[in-house]
């Protein structure tokens, strides 16, 4: 999966998901990655998030609305990412998978769950480079 999250100068937020689709799909399979609220989910209010991983647990908590109501109500996007996938943990402990979030702010964050550790990139206007943000899973 590729997630992009994306905040212009005027604070308009875009959030998008692609998926490869999981290995040995079955056909006809829709996934997590074109479910909004669960791929991905944007609230130009607040914030947006995407999600990676094992679609076929992860749609069933919604994991990218989950994170983006909970930087609605002040939690910042790293918490809010580690509550969406301690949520999916706590059902299926072996499920593999990343939740990122950016809020209109520009503070960023994720977690991640069955690897040790997971990579995301920010880029911002300005910049040459995008930096390499590799965060430890819970
Ligand atoms: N979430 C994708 C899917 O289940 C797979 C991925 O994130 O790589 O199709």
């Amino acid at each position: 999966t590729i997630g992009m999250l994306a905040v212009d100068p005027n604070g308009n937020m875009a959030a998008g998901a692609s998926t490869n689709g999981l290995q040995f799909k079955i056909p006809g399979r829709v996934a997590d990655s074109a479910l909004v609220g669960s791929g991905a989910y944007v609230d130009n209010e607040v914030g947006g998030a995407c999600a990676t991983g094992d679609g076929d647990v992860m749609q069933r908590f919604v994991p990218s609305y989950h994170a983006v109501q909970l930087m609605r109500q002040g939690t910042a996007p790293d918490e809010a990412c580690s509550d969406a996938i301690a949520r999916i943990a706590k059902f299926y402990a072996n499920f593999t998978g990343a939740v990122l979030a950016l809020g209109k702010d520009g503070r960023h964050g994720a977690a991640c769950h069955g690897m040790n550790s997971f990579p995301y990139s920010v880029m911002q206007q300005g910049w040459k480079d995008p930096q390499i943000v590799q965060i430890p899973c819970l």
